[in-house]
């Protein structure tokens, strides 16, 4: 096979890109500059290097910040509520929520949504992992559970997934599971909602 679809192939593992959009990609990299070709290379080789996936919430986080553990700065932060934990989908998601400064609680992040009438849901998310890391938050004093995902009809199918599975735990150990209130519009991702839309979502949750 020649280099041109040798790396087609490669950009076709990015999701949501088709042959079409990985051969286009190919192709400017062709027509760009060489410094450009170089730094993308060089950025993508230290990538792993340069970023460390938190041990508790599972965000990635820049390893500057040189870490004794592997806990982010906001896992590494005991003076944050350990009542609540916000279970958000991505990344994305606790730095909007971060950044509207509505929300002192932990974080777990999901990692995705369940696709409606899949058969093995939890290939999807990091529910097993979230299980385990809800045994040790029970200890240290969890009481609510928000689950902030997408409004879309994959988002609310998964928060719904989510609470069924969560409800004997939370009723054992008395926490209570609670969704955003309305403000986030339907159709909307959390990362497009402005900080104001947030603290009140966070603020009306049900
Ligand atoms: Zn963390």
């Amino acid at each position: 096979m020649d280099p041109i679809h040798q790396l087609t192939d490669l950009f076709k593992k990015f999701p949501g890109i088709g042959p079409r959009q990985a051969r286009r990609f190919v192709y400017y990299l062709l027509s760009a500059d060489q410094s450009i070709v170089d730094q993308m290379s060089e950025k993508i080789k230290n990538l792993k290097q340069a970023i460390k996936q938190c041990s508790e919430c599972q965000r990635y986080f820049n390893n500057s910040y040189n870490p004794k553990n592997n806990l982010c700065k906001i896992c590494a932060d005991n003076t944050r509520d350990k009542g609540s934990l916000l279970i958000i989908e991505k990344d994305i998601d606790l730095e909007v929520v971060e950044k509207s400064g509505s929300y002192k609680g932990y974080y777990f992040v999901l990692g995705g949504t369940v696709p409606i009438l899949d058969p093995n849901p939890e290939v999807h998310i990091r529910f097993p992992l979230l299980l385990s890391k809800l045994e040790n938050k029970i200890k240290e004093g969890l009481s609510e559970i928000i689950v902030a995902l997408s409004v879309t009809t994959e988002g609310d199918h998964t928060a719904h997934w989510l609470a069924t599975k969560l409800e004997p735990l939370a009723l054992q150990a008395g926490i209570k599971i609670s969704f955003p209130g309305r403000g986030l519009s339907t159709g909307s991702e959390l990362e497009y909602a402005d900080s104001e839309t947030i603290k009140n979502a966070l603020k009306n949750r049900q």
